[in-house]
Order: structure tokens, then sequence, then C-alpha cells
């Protein structure tokens, strides 16, 4: 999607370490006309999917995914990141490690808003190695909803997580795929897409 890359490209820091920081429009000041024509797209590609959920983690996804499901015109549920963890039965639970942050942490879903009804699209800011879309799938997997696509503003192509999602035949879409980037010369450059 031409609009995210060109706003990559102007105003995306590139970090030692393999991070991109878009706190100017995405993870902190948020651009929501960015994330409307980010929703229009996603609308786009998942038209023949049947979606009547949206899931996501918090933090950073929720902003996107409430836009998102404008378009869609359906609810968004939440992945909470659990501090302590008693498992009373009442939530589906998964594990993941954090990219950003180096550390393993529990998700949980309250099983009021997932079940076997939902068709789910799983949307995320970020996709570097997967751990937190795969935490997101077990959910849904563990509730019996039908996962019908991931859909992501930038994956970072560089990283494992996007060809280990395709490879298990997954819809997955990314608006942006970063091909490399170096953060001593402040070069990005994307994967051409249709
Ligand atoms: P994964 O679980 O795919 O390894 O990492 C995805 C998660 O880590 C996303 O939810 C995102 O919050 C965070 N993340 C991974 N890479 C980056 C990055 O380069 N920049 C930012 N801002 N967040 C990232």
């Amino acid at each position: 999607m031409k609009l995210l890359e060109d706003r990559i490209r102007k105003d995306g820091l590139i970090k030692e370490g393999n991070i991109l920081k878009v706190d100017a429009f995405l993870n902190h000041q948020m651009d929501v006309e960015l994330f409307d024509e980010m929703g229009k797209e996603f609308r786009r590609l998942f038209a023949d999917r049947p979606i009547n959920k949206i899931l996501t983690i918090e933090a950073s996804g929720i902003g996107i995914a409430c836009v998102v499901a404008q378009s869609f015109h359906v609810p968004v549920v939440f992945a909470k990141k659990a501090k302590s963890l008693n498992i009373d039965g009442e939530v589906f639970t998964s594990k993941v490690e954090s990219f950003t942050h180096k550390r393993v942490y529990d998700i949980i879903v309250s099983k009021k808003y997932l079940s076997p009804d939902d068709h789910v699209l799983v949307i995320d800011d970020f996709l570097a190695n997967g751990c937190a879309v795969m935490g997101l799938i077990e959910l849904i997997n563990a509730s019996g909803a039908t996962l019908e696509g991931v859909g992501i503003a930038i994956e970072k192509g560089f990283q494992s997580g996007g060809a280990m999602i395709r490879e298990k035949g997954i819809h997955l879409e990314s608006l942006a795929i970063v091909e490399s980037m170096d953060w001593t010369t402040g070069s990005i450059e994307f994967r051409s897409q249709e």
C-alpha cells in the first residue's frame, strides 16, 4: 500500500536491532485517517471472507483494529496481557514472546468473546517473528472459532514470521513489507506488491 510505504519513508525511524519506530503516526501519535485507508484496503483484500469479529493484542494493535473494524462493521476483541494468571476456566490463554521486550507473557481472552460461531480476522501493527500472531491463532483454535486471515500493517519481510504463517496456508495480507532496512544509513526497501 503506497500510502503507508510513503509514510514510513517520511516519518519512520530505523533503530539498531531491526526495530522500525513509527511513533509519529502509528504507535504513539496515531493518524486515524491513514488507519481508515488501511481499513478499506483490508476490507478489499478480505472481501470474500465471512468475517464477523476482529482479534488483536494490546496495546499497539488496538487503535488500528478499531478503525479496521469500522470498515467491516464488526466488533473488536483484544487479547489482554495477563500479569498474574489465575486459570479459572473463564479464559482462553496462550503464551507470546515479545520481540521488542524480549520476555514471555501470557495473553488471555474471555470465553464470552470467542466461540465456534466466530469467523475471525487477526489484525496487528507489526509482524516480525510471528509470535504475537501465533499466540492469537492459538486462542482462536482453542475457542473453536474459524481463522479467516491475518492483516498486518507492517511486515518485516527479513524476519521469519511472514514465511512461517504463509507456509501454514493462512491468508496473510501485509500492507507494507519491509525487505531490508539499515539503521546506519536510514535506507529502507519495500517488497513490491500488486
Ligand atoms: P513478533 O511477535 O511477530 O515477533 O513481533 C510482533 C510484535 O512485536 C508486534 O505486536 C509489535 O508490537 C512488536 N514489534 C516487532 N517488531 C517491531 C518493530 O520493528 N517496531 C515496532 N514498533 N514494534 C515491533
